[in-house]
């Protein structure tokens, strides 16, 4: 990014960038996916036959970890719909029931308790509307955007984000894919070096968005140094290094 070239969009990685997940415990996390699968079951059984709901609760989980598997080498992304289909095939329910907006609707779209977002982000927002930028939001997610919008709204977000929202599930592809980025640079109507992008995943985020020529910010906490999170062998340097959202307002207001 050549220091002439004014930022017009600003863009956003969701989860441990503007969403803090620390509080979620991975059991809680399951206990809060398991609900979701009890609703789709009583769906299920209102309209049919059904087997044991442990063999859906474990085909689920299977066939959820082999699709983020599958997505870690080729970028292609899971999609929530999909797991969901194969996992009751698995099961022998290959009927009716297996339509893939139906099962999206009875999975439901509430985040899990122990979200927030971090203290730090509304106000930031609040101050970086201000300027004349437009935002967007990139997350790597199974679920389609419409399910992940349940938790912007949540959590007050979804205001800030009004046109580009980016669920990897509804393009298809996972960052670092370029394809993700070139959607949203696209939709926000920018060229990659007028767009900054925010994220806390060195790979995905930082990478990807440098990958797609746009500026990366790195989000991450105290403590954490760049070193410790890659390998000399495949060396990351974000362009920007940041513990707070605010330390991005004194180089928006530079560049706008
Ligand atoms: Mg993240």
């Amino acid at each position: 990014m050549s220091p002439a070239t004014a930022i017009r969009a600003v863009l956003f990685d969701m989860d441990d960038t503007l969403i803090d997940w620390s509080r979620v415990p991975i059991d809680a996390w399951q206990n809060h996916e398991r609900s979701c699968l009890r609703r789709v079951w009583r769906w299920l059984a209102q309209r049919g036959p059904v087997p044991a709901f442990q063999l859906f609760d474990e085909a689920y989980f299977r066939e959820m970890y082999d699709s983020w598997r599958k997505g870690k080498r080729n970028w292609v992304a899971p999609h929530l719909a999909d797991i969901l289909t194969h996992a009751l095939h698995a099961v022998g329910i290959r009927d009716e029931r297996c339509d893939r907006e139906a099962l999206l609707a009875a999975y439901g779209d509430q985040p899990p308790p122990g979200l927030r977002t971090f203290p730090d982000v509304i106000p930031t927002l609040q101050q970086m509307h201000r300027l004349d930028l437009r935002f967007g939001l990139i997350t790597n997610a199974s679920q389609p955007m419409s399910l992940r919008d349940e938790t912007l709204r949540t959590h007050g977000l979804l205001e800030f984000f009004p046109d580009v929202r980016l669920s990897a599930a509804d393009v298809g592809y996972l960052k670092p894919h370029r394809a993700i980025f070139a959607e949203a640079l696209e939709r926000l109507g920018v060229r990659a070096e007028q767009a900054l992008y925010v994220g806390d995943n060195l790979i995905a985020d930082i990478h990807g968005a440098q990958e797609a020529g746009i500026f990366a910010v790195w989000r991450t906490r105290p403590g954490v140094d760049l070193a410790s999170q890659t390998t000399p062998m495949f060396p990351i340097t974000p362009d920007l290094t940041i513990h707070s959202l605010t330390e991005l307002l004194p180089t928006l207001a530079e560049r706008t």
